[in-house]
């Protein structure tokens, strides 16, 4: 089992569920804008949130947006150890840096040090595109061998100033590649895994890519905490998260919906009920199953485990609750009366 860590309120490693975050696509420093930004995330029941720290006003905006949110917030900086220590100084709950690019000893024992009086983690983020020099000439490309080597000589350089409070990710664009190395780092190291796949496209072939990669390391049993990277709208990230951990039934959270992918028996426009009913049920939090299905024949059958569900019929809705019918409506109250099951069946 992994080390337990603690960012702010939330725990991560250990017996902790895994956690989604994401990444603001604001300029720090634009308080307001970061701010509204992190609540949409919050709304989407993301957990940990990281702010890119490039100039010292972003270090600076720190303590104005933490007081405005109420998930833990991280710092991600690179090469400017001054601005580690800022955001450390400013209240951020853990730090991520790549202390590959963060320069000599003597800066990590800076960031290590305000870390160490504030009691926050860092996470040790090694990316396939800064690799340290010997490392790219030693296995000739970021294979997941360097990428491995890269993380833990990282770890030893904190671990040589007596910390321990780490988080370690190695993310490449590659998805065997990211998938080997975290199989690999997980045999040497019981610290916690934050998983991801960089750079992974627009939401079209960036969804397919991380559910593929962060699916497959998940599904090892490895990883505490993920983030989705996705060119696009930050809450798409968290959405997906929560989809690829409650495919593999890591977890359980707001409704999982199924829908058929119709055939020459359908009667109903499964398509657009679902596109419906996934936006109408975003606010719920509590795990549900909701099952659509194109046709009576096959629908209540098929979708026998699932909470609450609507089978099309010949000009009617057929409403079913684990397996049963409990409603026949007419096709143009179905959307509601399913809306009304799902209501019923959460509790609202
Ligand atoms: S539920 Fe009915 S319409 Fe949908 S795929 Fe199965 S048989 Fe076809």
């Amino acid at each position: 089992m992994q080390k337990e860590i603690t960012i702010g309120s939330v725990k991560i490693g250990g017996k902790n569920p895994i956690t989604v975050q994401s990444m603001t696509k604001t300029d720090t420093s634009d308080v307001s804008a970061t701010v509204n930004q992190i609540k949409e995330l919050e709304k989407a029941g993301c957990q940990i949130v990281r702010c890119a720290i490039k100039n010292e006003e972003d270090a600076l905006a720190i303590s104005k947006i933490m007081k405005q949110i109420s998930i833990p917030l991280v710092a991600d900086v690179h090469f400017n150890y001054k601005l580690a220590v800022i955001a450390v100084n400013e209240g951020a709950n853990k730090i991520r840096i790549n202390p590959g690019n963060i320069g000599g000893g003597e800066k990590i024992k800076a960031i290590v040090d305000v870390c160490k009086e504030a009691k926050i983690p860092i996470r040790v983020g090694v990316n396939s595109g800064s690799l340290e020099k010997d490392l790219l000439k030693k296995y000739g490309h970021p294979t997941a061998e360097a990428l491995v080597e890269s993380a833990l000589r990282n770890v030893k350089i904190l671990e040589k100033q007596n910390f321990k409070d780490i988080v370690i990710s190695i993310k490449a664009t590659s998805v065997p590649t990211t998938i080997k190395a975290y199989q690999l780092l997980s045999k040497k190291t019981k610290y916690p895994l934050h998983v991801g796949i960089t750079e992974s496209g627009i939401p079209k072939t960036g969804i397919i890519r991380s559910a593929v990669g962060i699916g497959s390391i998940l599904a090892d049993g490895i990883g505490d905490t993920i983030r989705v990277s996705l060119t696009g709208n930050p809450v798409e990230e968290v959405r997906v998260g929560f989809e690829i951990l409650k495919s593999l039934e890591l977890i359980q959270h707001g409704p999982t919906i199924i829908s058929c992918p119709t055939c020459g028996r359908c009667s109903i426009d499964v398509e657009k009920i679902a596109t419906v009913i996934e936006e109408k049920t975003r606010h719920i939090k509590s795990p549900i199953k909701i099952a659509i299905m194109g046709c009576e024949v096959n629908g209540p059958g098929e979708a026998a485990d699932s909470d609450v569900g609507l089978a099309g019929g010949h000009g009617i809705g057929l409403i079913f609750r684990s397996g049963e019918v409990v409603r026949k409506v007419s096709e143009d109250e179905m959307v509601d009366a399913l809306l009304d099951e799902i209501e019923s069946f959460v509790g609202l």
